[in-house]
Formats: structure tokens, sequence, C-alpha cells
């Protein structure tokens, strides 16, 4: 793994946490995306050399709207940039860990995506992510 990639929060409205987040930092997210297959839109946010990403529901069965129903809005998700994220699936299943779609699948902002089951991992929810060249 090459460095942490974003930081995801789950938010319930994110027109609203645009505004606040845009104050946090003093400048706009750079990108609003919506990804159909996850049933989410998201937003990102550059903050120095970090990136942080706000996630909404956009339906009810979306991972997004039943991390909010458990666990309220918060961190969901920490995301780590890797070179292959096939080798790194497959290095990572040899060790033990669960991962949640071993295929790996699009993900927003141009990425591919796979996620280690929290249980595996402390109770974060880790996501591997390859830019998509
Ligand atoms: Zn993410």
């Amino acid at each position: 793994m090459k460095k942490i990639e974003h930081i995801g929060i789950a938010v319930k409205d994110i027109e609203k946490s645009n505004t606040l987040f845009s104050a946090l930092f003093g400048k706009n997210e750079y990108k609003i995306e919506e990804v159909i297959s996850e049933g989410v839109k998201t937003s990102f946010f550059k903050c120095g050399p970090n990136k942080i990403e706000l996630l909404e529901a956009t339906n009810s069965n979306s991972a997004i709207a039943k991390f909010i129903e458990k666990k309220g809005e918060g961190i969901h998700h920490i995301a780590f940039a890797v070179k292959d994220i096939k080798q790194e699936i497959t290095r990572l299943q040899k060790k033990g860990f669960t991962i949640l779609n071993s295929t790996p699948k699009r993900g927003a902002d141009n990425k591919l995506v796979a996620f280690l089951h929290p249980k595996s991992t402390n109770g974060v929810l880790i996501e591997l992510c390859q830019e998509i060249e």
C-alpha cells in the first residue's frame, strides 16, 4: 500500500455538508460525482496533500444509508492507494482478510476499488483503490 488516498465520511445531506466542509477548508469541493451502482452521491475536497470524500445515500438500500441508520453520520472508511489492486487483494486474502468484493469495481474519482470487511480490520472499513489509467 502506498498511502492514505482519502477518508470517506457518511453524511445525510451532501449539499449542507459541502457548505460546511467548504467553510472548514476555505475552498469548495473539486468534484461531485454520483456512483449509481453504489447508490451514492459523493463530493471530494482537497486539504493540502489529503483528500476527503463525502458520501450521501441516494437510495435506502445503499451501504451509506444502512451505515447512517446504524451508526449515524461520521467516518465511514479509510482508503489506501495501491499500485496493483488485484495483486493486493490476493495478498490480503492469503493473510486471512475478508475482502467484500474480490473483483475490483469502479468507484468514484476514476478508481478501481475493493473493500475489506471491518470484521477483519478492527472495525474499520478499508478501501483499496487503484487509479484507472
Ligand atoms: Zn472512498
